[in-house]
């Protein structure tokens, strides 16, 4: 047991009504539905804590240890602040490691690096590592996947459990939110594992798990597609896996959805029989699978504001923005896919108040869903953007808990210090 576990009576916490789930009325484009999470009843008073059971009291929690959320946490327990990180799957890395997208891109534009930081210490020490090889980013490649790095999602995954734990953050595999209350100090978060709950008490949220699965707890409005972008199954047949040279084979998996653990089980479902379809025909050895679906689109949030295609197009350079994406449009359907590369020149930024639901206090999110349009959503879903983003949200996060105040309340040049002291990219000034 954690040495900060004690047990607490909830009674001690003042419970407040969760924030204004307004924000219905925003004008969408047409295919995208806002939506306030299913109506469910409160959450019924249980038997806790029993044996087995403990709570936690951290400054900042970090739900969802992807791609974003790894380097989140890092970032919160290098600036000092008592960090738990709860993930619901094996292992840290996300749609990069569980997914087997272990291309991470793009950390370059136009002929320079535009993001660094954490994200990027991870990417270069496990290529390092596995001895592989780093894109010379002075070149502007002929096509802009060239530059995506390739990692062994294995070690990947490694070094991302290590720099967590050098970073004191306290990780909890197989763990989920069930309930989230607003308290006077910050937030009550119940979770179960199995076998186990565990009640956290923190100052600040940090939503890293791709579908804003925490905002649709509290009832805060999302976007979602009417159709999404098809998730893929990854794969290889015939010849061995190698990881961090080569990618894997990818197959679409039409209408997959990350909203729960049905949804899941039916993507996942579908892309092994399609697999298994597929060594049948082929008459092929099944080399490696991995475990679950990578879903390229879930719900975002509604933020405080909205990247739009336009301003991602343009590079915007937003007043509070917090760091750098490059990719092209990339909006993948049931045909496939035709990326729009942006302008020479052009390098869009992510804004703080992106990352902040509306009318929300300590909570901050990071990752594809970040409050954007469907197009805008398309390009900066990526990895190099989705980790410049969990070190910002880490950052803000923490000053927030260490200032006793809310991530949009922290001066932005406090943030911008914090990140250029963790090696980050603040755009304006690269
Ligand atoms: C097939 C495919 C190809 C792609 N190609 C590229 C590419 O070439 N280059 C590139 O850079 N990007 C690519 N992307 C995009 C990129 O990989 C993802 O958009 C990005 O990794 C998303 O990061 P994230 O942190 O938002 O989410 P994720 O990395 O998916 O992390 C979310 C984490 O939260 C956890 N979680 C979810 N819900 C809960 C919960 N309730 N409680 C606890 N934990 C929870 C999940 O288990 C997961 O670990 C691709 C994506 C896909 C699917």
């Amino acid at each position: 047991m954690n040495d900060d576990a004690q047990q607490t009576d909830r009674r001690d916490f003042l419970q407040h009504s969760i924030l204004g789930a307004a924000g219905a009325g925003l004008a969408i484009a047409s295919a995208t539905n806002v939506t306030v999470g299913a109506e469910t009843e409160q959450p019924q008073e249980s038997a806790f804590p029993t044996d087995g059971d403990i709570t936690n009291k951290v400054d900042v929690l970090v739900i969802g240890g992807g791609t974003a959320g790894a380097i989140a946490a890092i970032q919160a327990g290098r600036a000092g602040a008592k960090t738990l990180l709860l993930e619901r799957n094996s292992q840290l890395g996300g749609t990069a490691t569980t997914g087997g997208v272990a291309f991470p891109g793009l950390f370059d534009a136009w002929g320079k690096q535009v993001i660094a930081g954490i994200g990027w210490e991870l990417v270069r020490d496990s290529v390092e590592l596995d001895g592989g090889t780093l894109p010379d980013f002075s070149k502007v490649p002929q096509r802009h996947w060239h530059n995506q790095v390739h990692v062994n999602q294995f070690l990947y995954a490694l070094l991302a459990e290590e720099k967590c734990e050098a970073a004191g953050v306290q990780i909890a595999y197989y763990e989920f939110p069930q309930a989230v209350t607003q308290t006077a100090q910050g937030w009550q978060v119940d979770c179960v594992g199995f076998g186990t709950q565990r009640r956290v008490l923190c100052k600040q949220i940090i939503d890293c798990t791709g579908g804003a699965e925490v905002v649709g707890l509290l009832k805060l409005p999302r976007l979602r597609e009417q159709e999404r972008q098809p998730g893929s199954m990854l794969f290889q047949l015939g010849k061995a896996n190698n990881p961090g040279r080569a990618q894997l084979h990818a197959l679409y998996v039409h209408g997959a959805d990350s909203t729960n653990s049905r949804t899941v089980t039916a993507a996942n479902l579908t892309g092994r029989q399609a697999i298994l379809k597929k060594v049948r025909n082929g008459k092929s050895r099944l080399m490696h699978m991995q475990p679950e679906t990578g879903f390229r689109e879930s719900d975002r949030i509604v933020g405080e504001t909205m990247i739009t295609v336009n301003d991602y197009t343009s590079g915007r350079l937003f007043d509070d923005a917090v760091c750098h994406a490059f990719y092209p449009v990339d909006l993948h359907t049931k045909s496939g896919v035709r990326p729009k590369p942006l302008k020479a020149g052009t390098v869009p930024t992510i804004p703080l108040r992106a990352l902040i639901p509306k009318n929300s206090r300590n909570i901050i999110v990071a990752g594809r869903s970040v409050c954007s349009d469907r197009l805008a959503n398309s390009g900066l879903r990526v990895q190099a953007s989705c980790m410049g983003m969990g070190q910002a949200a880490g950052a803000a996060a923490a000053l927030a808990a260490k200032n006793g105040t809310t991530p949009l309340k922290v001066p932005l040049t406090e943030i911008h210090s914090l990140l250029r002291e963790h090696g980050a990219i603040i755009p304006g000034e690269a």
